[in-house]
């Protein structure tokens, strides 16, 4: 998810039930002469090449995502075992965009049980705020394999029982009402459906890990776009996922839509741009992107996936939710029309990126396996968010999509807001990282007189704890080493306890930071900004109090710290 700053002033609030945008039929017959064509492969070189991989990074148009990529994926997709449990096969349709009504039908395998419970979740992982998807389903029927209706009562507020009579398999069906344009949420159009998992899919209330088989049926000329695999019928607009997990993690975008593909390391991404698109250029994009990825696979030393999609949907609101394979963007393509803007719309997608990396695999033990029906609680979203927000800002600049004014600018801003809230005296990063579930929206739009945000003191925290491991180490060692060390060690089924993650910085720093972290994370005390300053040459403006600026002489030491931070990959300076 996204912060405060990215909403508030690019991409404006989220609008509940706004009307369909629909797409000006110039700008979709512009689309279709753009996808027919196939233009020239655009190769671009890596700045700092990773001896263990061939490099491939090539950009291009694609027809849709399901032509470009699933179908070479579906042989790939591994194969049913005796042990894999009977998948729940879903079938959605659109039979009238303009009802905002989704019709789903679920064939689900009942192993012999005399009845069964389906539930609809109430949150999605990463918008931490308890939703009622159960309310936006309607309809509900079941009935067996003969076509007998069979008995459904509502157990609870978001689950169903049903009467099997014995069957081997029942098939459920329901409509979703798809009338919120918003990350965590469904949208049904004329021109576009966005179907994410959680408000979507019905499942089994149960523990098994059991597959799904995702039938999409389109109105014609309709393309599809997910991280989801191909199924292996090799029929377009038919997904597959391993289990619930991945099915919730892999939102669907579908009607008119229109791809750039680009690969890193040899793997595709594609930035596939939906609704209103405006004036955005779209191949502009995919280069940046392209650029914020090679400096994550510098940083990170890999990719972690087979294939990576920004889901980019352009309306009248925004926000971003980050998903293993993919991210829901939504943004006002109004917004990125000056350079400024668009700056800031790559922070906001350099963000939702790097949580394929932190969040989605480096994770806090509290954030998986999920319980859908339960609220996670962890002190750790200053790292899963806050360092997010620190390392997107990086990634940009790194990638040489950005000035050095343009970052402190970016930092000025976050120390601002900071040193302007009040309630940074009353609420610890800890705690405000804990009582996420009772803040309005998700840690965004809180009380600023009782609570500080993981979103604005997170990074801020970051940048100080940056400058204090290479103060310690004489600038051997940074959080990004941090970074690289807890993931080998956290990431994947394991998860980092808080505990974990600081003995892994006092680790790289070499120095017990217990005392370090007590101030920062678990009391209210102001934070110490002279260190940071002193390390990189850098003061607060005199005409500006939380301006970062250059001081008027910086030493050879902190041109190199800074240029250290800023462009890590570059000559370093013979010390
Ligand atoms: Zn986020």
């Amino acid at each position: 998810m996204d912060g405060p700053r990215a909403r508030a002033r690019y991409y404006g609030r989220e609008p509940r039930g706004a009307p369909s945008a629909p797409v000006a039929s110039a700008a979709a017959l512009l689309w279709a002469a753009r996808a027919s064509a196939i233009i020239p492969a655009i190769t671009l070189m890596p700045r700092s090449p990773i001896a263990h991989r061939p490099m491939s990074r090539t950009l291009r148009t694609a027809r849709a995502a399901g032509i470009a990529v699933g179908a070479a994926l579906a042989a790939a997709a591994p194969r049913a075992t005796a042990q894999t449990p009977a998948p729940i096969v879903y079938t959605v349709s659109v039979p009238d965009p303009a009802t905002h009504i989704a019709h789903v039908q679920a064939r689900v395998p009942t192993s012999g049980r005399a009845s069964i419970e389906m539930m609809m979740a109430t949150w999605s992982p990463g918008y931490y705020k308890v939703e009622d998807y159960a309310n936006q389903v309607d309809s509900v029927r079941a009935r067996a394999a003969d076509g007998s209706p069979l008995a459904v009562e509502r157990s609870r507020p978001n689950r169903w029982r049903i009467d099997t009579h014995g069957a081997p398999s029942v098939t459920i069906s329901y409509q979703v009402l798809g009338n919120r344009k918003f990350v965590t949420a469904d949208w049904v159009g004329d021109s576009l459906v966005v179907l994410n998992g959680a408000p979507t899919f019905m499942t089994l209330a149960d523990t098994v890990h059991r597959p799904a088989e995702i039938h999409l049926s389109l109105p014609p000329g309709w393309s599809s776009a997910t991280s989801l695999d191909s199924a292996s019928d090799g029929v377009l607009d038919h997904y597959r996922a391993a289990d619930y997990d991945d099915l919730v993690d892999s939102p669907i975008m579908a009607g008119a839509l229109r791809t750039v593909q680009f690969d890193v390391d040899g793997i595709p991404h594609l930035l596939v741009d939906a609704g209103a698109v405006g004036d955005f250029n779209g191949e502009r994009a995919g280069r940046d992107l392209m650029r914020i990825v090679i400096e994550a696979s510098r940083f990170w030393g890999f990719l972690p996936y087979r294939r990576y999609l920004f889901l980019n949907w352009f309306h009248p609101g925004g926000g971003g939710l980050e998903h293993k394979n993919s991210t829901m963007l939504t943004s006002n393509a109004a917004a990125l029309d000056t350079p400024a803007g668009y700056e800031r719309w790559l922070t906001f997608v350099a963000h939702e990126y790097f949580h394929a990396f932190n969040v989605k695999r480096l994770r806090p033990v509290e954030l998986g396996p999920f319980d859908y029906e339960g609220t996670p609680h962890t002190p750790s979203l200053w790292i899963a968010e806050g360092l997010t927000t620190y390392y997107g800002d990086l990634m940009v600049a790194r990638a040489g999509l950005a000035r050095q004014q343009d970052y402190l600018d970016w930092m000025s801003a976050m120390i601002r807001d900071l040193q302007r809230t009040p309630g940074r005296l009353v609420q610890t990063l800890d705690a405000s990282s804990l009582d996420v579930w009772n803040s309005e929206n998700s840690a965004v739009g809180m009380d600023t007189r009782k609570t500080v945000s993981y979103y604005t003191k997170g990074p801020v925290v970051g940048l100080l704890l940056d400058a204090h491991i290479r103060h310690l180490t004489n600038g051997a060692k940074t959080l990004d080493d941090v970074m690289r060390l807890a993931y080998r060690r956290y990431s994947g089924a394991q998860g980092y306890t808080p505990a974990q993650f600081r003995a892994t910085v006092s680790e790289v720093a070499g120095v017990d930071l217990s005392d370090w972290f007590a101030r920062a994370l678990d009391s209210t005390q102001e934070l110490d900004y002279a260190e940071m300053l002193d390390w990189f040459g850098l003061r607060f403006s005199p005409a500006d109090q939380w301006q970062l600026d250059v001081v008027d002489k910086p030493t050879p030491d902190q041109q190199h710290h800074l240029q250290a931070l800023l462009k890590p990959d570059s000559e370093a300076r013979p010390d």
